[in-house]
């Protein structure tokens, strides 16, 4: 092994990639888990697969022009970060947030690689995005970025190299202009985004994959201990697709949501959110600029401006907005109000030290690369509609869908299980990197 110990291993990531915070977070999540693993099996130290599971197959990164309503001209920075394909082509969201840069994407983009691997899909792992904000843009001038973005992008897509998705900012609407612009560009209906309209090569169920399989995931870790959905009471932050779809899952299987977020706060409903309030939600929030504080004022429950949802007494927490939106001090909190179940519908939500104490206190808690991967698997089934030509019904792919997350779920339970707990972030991390090592092994240094 060429390296002494864990620790020396991390630095070395730290010290080539100083400024890239979010992304040393991811490798050290993921290298804790299967550093013994790892290290101790002689193929993959003889194929050095440490060192190269952390260096992506590509980084690209371009500008991106375009022109406002008031003929101003602005540039962005797009990325594509093509993480790893040893198990099939690129796949992973687009992200548009101001907050967006290298470090961010490489995160999410390596998290991708062992969410994707998880899911038994041939799907590798990738992501990208743009540090453009939506919010207060008008149509028209999400449209002329989403062209403008697209116009460089599409030379490193194709439907069997890399199939873009969406991700914060980026939803249906999005899609829908950048897949139009592929289209313009290269003469070629083909399935290269996921997250198409349904009537143009979109799969049913795939805008409430991430939410719904979230849900099934809390499903079956609660089963583990003979425990149902039935009459908890489930904080929530985020408003967005994965949070609305989780709350839609959570009313039908008899639990009871009570709050919801956004950058600017969260509201807390103690009567529960219901199937009209979450239409309206959706209404509200297909609207980028619009806050959550629209609903205390139209329900007429609390508002807490600038805070987040984690003090409200909960027996299950559902992180579904952005990533370190849970620390310490909030996990603490959690617990203390006798929560026992958090899974993450966001990417890497919990702090390192939130996710500490989660495993020690032995709660049920489900890693995002777990929980929330339930968007890409129907991605991958979108990929397998649009080259088959045969579109799939509603409830076939929910039931693919269930089946996936239970497949997850149970990889999990056989890489994590500690004889008294399951350790989902081992069995996560373990399950998603065996795979993926084992076929670069098969594929030779490439
Ligand atoms: P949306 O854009 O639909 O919604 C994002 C939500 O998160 C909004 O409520 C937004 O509030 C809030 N949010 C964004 N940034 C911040 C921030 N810095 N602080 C507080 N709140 C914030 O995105 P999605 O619902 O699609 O994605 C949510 C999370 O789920 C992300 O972590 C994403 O990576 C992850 N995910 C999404 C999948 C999908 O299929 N969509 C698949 C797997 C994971 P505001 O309106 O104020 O910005």
């Amino acid at each position: 092994m060429k390296y002494k110990s864990k620790q020396e291993f991390l630095d070395s990531v730290v010290n080539k990639y100083s400024d890239q915070k979010e992304f040393h977070q991811a490798v050290e999540e993921v290298i804790h888990s299967i550093w013994d693993n790892a290290s101790n099996n002689e193929e993959y130290c003889k194929f050095n697969i440490l060192d190269r599971i952390v260096v992506p197959d590509r980084t690209i990164i371009f500008r991106v022009p375009w022109m406002d309503d008031k003929n101003n001209v602005h540039v962005n920075l797009g990325y594509r970060i093509q993480f790893n394909s040893a198990i099939g082509p690129y796949k992973g969201g687009l992200r548009f947030h101001p907050n967006v840069n290298l470090g961010i994407l490489k995160f999410l983009a390596f998290e991708q690689v062992f969410k994707n691997s998880l899911t038994g899909l041939n799907l590798g792992g990738g992501k990208g995005g743009s540090n453009f904000d939506p919010k207060g843009k008008s149509d028209k001038e999400i449209m002329s970025f989403c062209y403008a973005f697209m116009n460089e992008l599409h030379r490193h897509i194709g439907r069997r190299t890399d199939i873009p998705a969406g991700d914060i900012g980026v939803g249906a609407k999005e899609i829908g202009y950048m897949f139009g612009q592929y289209k313009k560009i290269r003469n070629a209906f083909t399935g290269v985004l996921t997250g198409k309209g349904t009537k143009w090569g979109g799969s049913l169920i795939r805008p409430e994959a991430t939410g719904y399989g979230l849900v099934y995931f809390v499903l079956e870790m609660m089963k583990t201990r003979k425990d149902s959905l039935k009459g908890k009471t489930v904080t929530l932050s985020g408003s967005g697709n994965v949070a609305q779809f989780a709350c839609e899952k959570l009313i039908e299987l008899g639990a009871k949501p009570v709050t919801l977020s956004d950058s600017s706060g969260f509201i807390h409903d103690p009567n529960g959110l219901t199937q009209e309030k979450i239409e309206y939600v959706k209404k509200l929030k297909s609207v980028r600029s619009a806050r959550i504080s629209e609903y205390a004022k139209k329900y007429n429950v609390e508002y807490y401006k600038g805070k987040r949802p984690w003090s409200i007494q909960c027996d299950i927490a559902l992180p579904c907005a952005t990533e370190n939106e849970l620390n310490l001090d909030e996990a603490k909190q959690l617990t203390d109000n006798g929560c026992y179940v958090v899974a993450e519908g966001a990417n890497m939500p919990s702090t390192t030290n939130a996710v500490h104490h989660f495993i020690n206190q032995k709660i049920l808690y489900g890693p995002g690369k777990a929980a929330n991967a339930g968007g890409v698997a129907i991605s991958g089934i979108e990929m397998s509609q649009n080259s088959t030509r045969i579109p799939l019904s509603r409830d076939k792919v929910d039931n693919l869908l269930k089946e996936i997350m239970q497949r997850v779920h149970s990889t999990c339970v056989q890489y994590g299980d500690k004889g008294d707990f399951i350790n989902y972030v081992d069995g996560a991390n373990i399950g998603g990197f065996v795979r993926v090592a084992d076929s670069m092994i098969d594929q030779g240094i490439v």
